[in-house]
């Protein structure tokens, strides 16, 4: 018989769930205290300029792929994709890198910078792409209940990539600064420095140089959008506004939530939001963890974000640029290891509006810098 569940937020994760519960004959009900929905992918529109405030690279298009297929759709059928072509551009001090939407053009880049290096790409991205196989269409499709999940006769076999990092496999067949900054950088979307992330984490740079960087027209809010109509079609009832206050428990099960001021009752609470603010809902007793558990963890660098309209068109730019011309060492130093304001910081530019004329007005830019 169907339960009666309460989610807490309307990220990704929190529709997805929601999605999933209710085609699995549940009624569900969404508690977002936002007055919109799509939590860290949330998005501002100001006199016709469309910032997306979170998300905003869209890799892996094949798991998108997947959600909206397991109830029977398409992404086309919500929106439109283009593949980003090049997908983007990292400046050095000295030099630019472009690159392309396929290997065929990745690799020539390669070689003008370092001869030989197209060989050792293949390679590498072969590699990567095995890893993909294994950490995305097996591993993250498991219920995630136990580490024992990890454990499979493919990732027994490939247990050496979780003692050597990103950062040592990748100098190891590089020699030039600027391919190893090339290669290096789409592990920092997992929040720690290429020296702390096991090898294995090169599934990366297969979603990076093999599926490329797409766009759905009209911004990554599409998707958010799109992930609320099977939400809706499956009798999802959405309710925004609506923090959550307090997660009740009775008898050691969970029983429902108390939203502004009102007790809810539910068979199943879900929880979309971070783990520690949504352990803070519980009565201390229920917690899993301490306070001095947290503190000794270490969160994902937030960032700073500007997000500027421009009232002309931008020059020599892509979609996606990234400013990696000062030293990553130092700004990773002081990100992640001593904790300050960078003291040259890197930083990453978007202008959507390159490549989508709907997210600016005719004439203009929308433009989003991030500080790492
Ligand atoms: C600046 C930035 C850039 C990023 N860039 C990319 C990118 O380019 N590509 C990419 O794939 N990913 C990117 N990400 C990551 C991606 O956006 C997030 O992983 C994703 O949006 C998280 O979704 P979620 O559902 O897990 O959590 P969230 O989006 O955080 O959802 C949690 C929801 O819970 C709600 N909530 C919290 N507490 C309560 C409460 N007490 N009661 C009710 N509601 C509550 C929040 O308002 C929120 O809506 C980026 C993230 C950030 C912040």
């Amino acid at each position: 018989m169907g339960k009666n569940i309460a989610i807490i937020g309307s990220g990704f994760s929190s529709l997805s769930a929601a999605c999933y519960l209710a085609k699995a004959g549940h009624d569900v009900g969404i508690y977002e205290k936002n007055d919109t929905i799509g939590g860290r992918a949330a998005q501002f529109i100001k006199d016709g300029f469309t910032f997306d405030m979170g998300a905003s690279w869209y890799w892996m298009p094949d798991i998108f792929e997947k959600f909206f297929r397991d109830f029977g759709k398409s992404t086309s059928d919500y929106y439109k994709l283009d593949k980003l072509n090049p997908a983007y551009k990292i400046f050095f001090a000295d030099d630019v890198i472009t690159v392309g939407d396929s290997m065929d053009k990745i690799c020539p880049e390669f070689e003008r910078i370092e001869k030989g290096s197209s060989a050792e790409l293949k390679k590498f991205i072969a590699l990567a792409q095995e890893n993909y196989n294994v950490a995305i269409n097996k591993i993250v499709l498991r219920p995630g209940v136990s580490p024992f999940e990890l454990v499979t006769k493919e990732t027994i076999l490939k247990v050496d990539q979780f003692f050597k990092t990103i950062s040592s496999e990748v100098r190891k067949r590089f020699k030039n600064p600027k391919l190893i900054a090339t290669l290096e950088f789409p592990v920092l979307f997992l929040g720690a420095k290429p020296s702390d992330t096991p090898s294995f984490y090169s599934f990366m740079n297969f979603a990076d140089f093999g599926l490329g960087t797409w766009h759905p027209q009209g911004g990554m809010y599409q998707i958010i959008e799109a992930m609320g109509n099977p939400a809706k079609e499956l009798g999802v009832k959405i309710h925004v506004g609506s923090e959550v206050e307090k997660i009740l428990v009775s008898k050691g099960n969970c029983n429902g939530i108390v939203c502004k001021g009102q007790e809810i009752l539910a068979d199943i609470v879900v929880s979309g939001a971070d783990y520690h603010h949504s352990e803070g809902l519980l009565d201390q007793e229920y917690r899993q963890y301490s306070e001095m558990y947290w503190n000794k963890k270490t969160f994902a660098p937030s960032s700073l974000l500007f997000y500027i309209a421009f009232n002309s068109k931008m020059r020599n730019v892509e979609h996606h640029n990234l400013f990696f011309d000062t030293d990553f060492e130092r700004h990773a130093e002081e990100i992640y290891d001593n904790p300050q304001w960078p003291t040259s910081p890197l930083f990453y530019a978007n202008f959507p509006s390159i490549t989508d004329d709907s997210m600016a007005p005719e004439g203009c830019e929308t433009g989003f810098f991030r500080f790492l």
